[in-house]
Formats: C-alpha cells, structure tokens, sequence
C-alpha cells in the first residue's frame, strides 16, 4: 500500500502515519522527522534548514528532493509506504509524480485528515509543552497554518482533480481517526 497523508500541521498525521506503519508494515517516512534527524546531527543541510523550519517556513524543494529520493533508494519502499509531510506545495506534487513514475510505482489514495483550525491551535499548544518542538511556538504555529492555507490547500485540490483524494475526519479519538482511515483505503476490510 502507498499512501500519501495530507492534512495541517497538528492534524495527527504523524501519529496516524506511525499506527498505519504497524498495521500495513510499510514505512513511514516523515519529511519533517528526516529534516529532523538533519538537524541533530548538525550535517551541512541541518545547518541549512535549521532556522527555516524554526519559522516555519518550507525547506527548500530541492533539498525535499533530494531527500526523498535517496529515502525511495531503500529496498523497504518497494513494499510500500506512508508518506507524511510531502508533498507541501505543487511543485513538490509534480515531483513526487515524476519520482515514483521513474520507481516504476504510482501511490494507492491521498488521504486528508481535516481538523479546524482552533482545535489544531489547542493541539499544538499541548504539544509544544509536551515535546518543546522548536517549531511550535505560538508565532510559528500561526505561520505554519498560513503557509499550509496557502501552500498546501492547492494540493488537495490537485489530488481532489485528479481523482486521488481521500477526505477523512480528523476528530475523534485516536482510535476512531484510524478506523476511518483504514474503512477509507481498505473499503470492506475487516479492522483487526
Ligand atoms: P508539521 O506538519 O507539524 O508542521 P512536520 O514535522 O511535517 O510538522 O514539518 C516540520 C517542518 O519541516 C516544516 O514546518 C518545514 O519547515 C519542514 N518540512 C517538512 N516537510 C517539508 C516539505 N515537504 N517541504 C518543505 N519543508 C518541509
């Protein structure tokens, strides 16, 4: 199975990506979490996307590339996988497009998990007491939501064009998102 997950920041895509990884046993790749370990780690790229991802502004689309594509080298891809945090504007839809028509792979659905935007602002206060993510100062949260309005909302619509869009309730109890997740990609199955 290879999905894409789209929703705002806060929306529970990494924790829904995370329960899909064991259920489906594919991957879980995270841009945010690879730009992460970047960062840690202090490589020449970590150094670069650092203060950006700080603001809350998107890393650049090459560097997002690059990334990727050395991510889909890996043999576990080819069983699948779930995508979280790619693609974030068309541009980066295109080449995502492009990436996986070279792997010989096209993706099964693009799923979005919709949230309004007050309980995504309630959600991420809580985290960022909870984890101290860089990144979700109030300042940032609101800039984020604003480049995902703007950025993202357009690849929604171009998956919605293109017949690959999955809309799925994203609240709810964790439990209850990840039934509506699995009744949307795997209609009729079994939820064990
Ligand atoms: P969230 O969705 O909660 O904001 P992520 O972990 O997905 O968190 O991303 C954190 C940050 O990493 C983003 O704000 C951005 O700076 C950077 N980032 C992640 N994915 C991408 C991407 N596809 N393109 C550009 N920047 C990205």
């Amino acid at each position: 199975m290879r999905l894409v997950l789209l929703g705002a920041p806060g929306s529970g895509k990494g924790t829904q990506a995370a329960r899909l990884k064991e259920h489906l046993q594919v991957p879980h790749i995270s841009t945010g979490d690879l730009l992460r370990a970047e960062v840690a780690a202090g490589s020449p790229l970590g150094l670069q996307a650092k203060q950006v991802m700080a603001r809350g502004d998107l890393v650049s689309d090459d560097i997002l590339l690059g990334m990727l594509r050395d991510r889909f080298s890996r043999d576990d891809t080819r069983a699948g996988f779930i995508l979280d945090g790619y693609p974030r504007n068309l541009a980066q839809a295109a080449a995502l497009d492009k990436l996986l028509a070279e792997l010989g792979q096209a993706f099964d659905a693009a799923v979005q998990l919709t949230v309004d935007n007050e309980q995504i602002i309630e959600r991420l206060a809580g985290r960022a007491k909870a984890e101290g993510r860089a990144d979700d100062t109030p300042e940032s949260v609101r800039h984020r939501l604003n480049v995902y309005d703007q950025q993202t909302a357009p690849v929604i619509d171009f998956y919605r064009q293109h017949g690959q869009l999955t809309v799925v309730d994203g609240v709810g109890s964790l439990d209850e998102v990840f039934t509506r997740i699995l009744e949307a990609i795997q209609p009729g199955h079994e939820v064990g």
